[in-house]
């Protein structure tokens, strides 16, 4: 298994995305061969970074293909500073007015800093980590109230990447723990106002919306708020013995599994009945690293039964026709149920994951998702966005090269699993 999946990156799927690299590491590049300048982690040119830098990493681990490393370093290090470049330049404005490491600069900072932590070069990762740390003044001054809260948006976005700063680089950073404590409480100011209780938080989006519509899921909802959230609280101390902060967590995460529907599945957003979506961004699959998290944290049976119930909706649902993309797709249920090994070390959970992974160059199952009809895309059977880092082959690349390491906490949800 490991054997298949490690020529797919030094093979064909690695050689299809490294061939398109003049075009995708500059532009976010769509199924229909048009071109915009994106330099989003999510589907534009900074996935394109965030995927060299996984595979660099898996390959400096390998040691044997040393040509190909030097490849890989060269594309990475040229990628990220342009894209830098580009945004600062005020050719992609979206990446400053965003604080989130999913659509903004951030995300290219937090990359550079863990990089060049890594290499041991501390002059450039003090160069990053302060280009992140002064995001915070420019989307706050920018966006101010109207921020969004949610993780792909929002702020949540922006705390994943202080808390990468944190557990990796620096856990006594003042200015880093500063703005985790501002953004969480705001966090809970937003969140508390939205459910009309002390209690338990809400995240509504968009959140200058009329209608009050609250999402339950990884990337737009309460799911994906608490999961960097129950991860804040583990990382920093500090938080851990705030009793309130524990409690409006603790409340939304009970609120959250008495919402899980009978298949398993849980709604999109609050109130809705329909149990389509088996995805990150909404569903189960973004659920199931929440609820490994609000185990670790609460240790309670019924975070452990709710994930399994979950699991198994992945498990029997999750070979998505949409293809092979981490945020609807079919490598990002191969993270979920990954995410249940880790936590039980039970093999079932292992094989189900690398199952996934081999369906994503099973030509079978490949040709099943060709033919899927999808009229929502501008390609029918093609992903929007194919090169993309959450939609397209970048994202199968980096799954590939954590799924290859020996270490099996290697593998990681992008931009949503930092430490379980
Ligand atoms: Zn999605």
């Amino acid at each position: 298994m490991q054997e298949q999946i490690a020529i797919k990156i030094s093979q064909s799927v690695f050689k299809t995305f490294d061939d398109q690299y003049e075009t995708i590491s500059l532009r976010r590049v769509f199924s229909d061969n048009k071109q915009n300048t994106d330099t989003s982690i999510y589907t534009g040119s900074g996935g394109v970074v965030y995927t060299y830098y996984q595979i660099m990493k898996y390959l400096n681990l390998v040691k044997e293909q040393k040509d190909l490393l030097e490849h890989v370093s060269l594309r990475f290090q040229e990628s990220l500073e342009l894209n830098i470049k580009m945004i600062e330049e005020g050719r992609c404005k979206k990446g400053l007015k965003n604080p989130s490491f999913f659509q903004s600069v951030a995300g290219l900072y937090t990359i550079g800093a863990l990089h060049y932590h890594e290499q041991k070069n501390q002059k450039e990762q003090e160069r990053m980590l302060d280009k992140l740390l002064e995001h915070y003044y420019v989307f706050e001054n920018d966006l101010g109230e109207y921020a969004e809260d949610e993780i792909l948006y929002g702020i949540s976005g922006y705390l994943y990447c202080l808390l990468e700063v944190i557990s990796k680089i620096d856990a006594k950073n003042e200015r880093a723990l500063k703005r985790v404590h501002k953004i969480i409480d705001t966090l809970l100011m937003d969140g508390t106002q939205w459910s009309q209780s002390d209690e338990y938080i809400l995240i509504k989006w968009p959140r200058d919306r009329k209608e009050k519509k609250f999402y339950m899921g990884g990337a737009h909802g309460l799911i994906g708020v608490l999961q960097i959230l129950l991860q804040a609280v583990n990382i920093i101390p500090d938080l851990k013995s705030d009793k309130n902060l524990m409690l409006i967590i603790k409340n939304s995460c009970e609120f959250v599994v008495e919402m899980q529907l009978e298949s398993g599945n849980f709604p999109s957003s609050l109130g809705k009945k329909d149990d389509i979506l088996v995805h990150f961004c909404h569903g189960s699959t973004g659920a199931s690293s929440f609820l490994v998290s609000a185990y670790q944290t609460f240790k309670e049976q019924k975070y452990l039964d709710s994930l399994f119930r979950a699991g198994e909706l992945i498990w029997e649902k999750g070979l998505l026709k949409k293809g092979n993309g981490i945020c609807h797709g079919i490598s990002g249920n191969a993270y979920a149920l990954h995410s249940i090994y880790r936590l039980t070390n039970d093999e079932k959970w292992l094989n189900r994951s690398l199952i996934f992974i081999k369906a994503t160059f099973d030509s079978d199952i490949q040709q099943i998702c060709a033919d899927y009809d999808d009229q929502g895309r501008i390609i029918p059977g093609v992903p929007d966005c194919p090169y993309s880092l959450m939609e397209g082959i970048g994202g199968q690349l980096v799954l590939y090269s954590q799924a290859l390491q020996e270490d099996m906490n290697s593998v990681k949800f992008p931009g949503y699993e930092i430490i379980f």
